[in-house]
């Protein structure tokens, strides 16, 4: 086998595809990010401010504010799995299911291009609260 590492220039067909929709996707994650945590940051400046004053305002903008920092727990993951393909594709492993090792569908990389499991062993993990018995 030759050398696995490639340069992002020397990237093609398939690897080149996933990887330019990796990029939008994680501008796209970013600014989603940059998004929530403005709008999380100005909820505890209102609070501090005691600009809420009604109980009934409290509460919504907790449960907004409880919101906001869930949607960053999960977009930080979202993040950290585009990084993950992007490097598995400069390593020249991208596409390929963790678990068994066969290759994730290109309809299902093209819906999640960061996707780490085939279905089959997704499902898997997913009935078995994200550990598969059969790794
Ligand atoms: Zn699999």
């Amino acid at each position: 086998m030759a050398t696995k590492n490639k340069s992002v220039s020397e990237l093609s067909g398939r690897n080149k595809k996933f990887y330019d929709l990796l990029m939008q996707y994680r501008d796209k994650v970013t600014d989603q990010m940059k998004y929530h945590v403005e709008d999380a940051l100005s909820i505890d400046n209102n609070d501090k401010r005691g600009v809420t004053t009604h109980m009934a305002d409290m509460g919504s903008d907790n449960s907004r504010h409880e919101m906001e920092l869930s949607m960053l727990t999960e977009e930080g993951n979202v993040l950290q799995l585009i990084e993950n393909a992007l490097k598995r594709i400069i390593e020249g492993n991208y596409g390929k299911c963790q678990d068994c090792g066969e290759d994730i569908p290109e309809a299902r990389l093209e819906v999640r291009p960061y996707a780490v499991y085939c279905v089959k062993c997704k499902t898997i993990r997913e009935k078995n609260g994200g550990f598969n018995p059969n790794v």
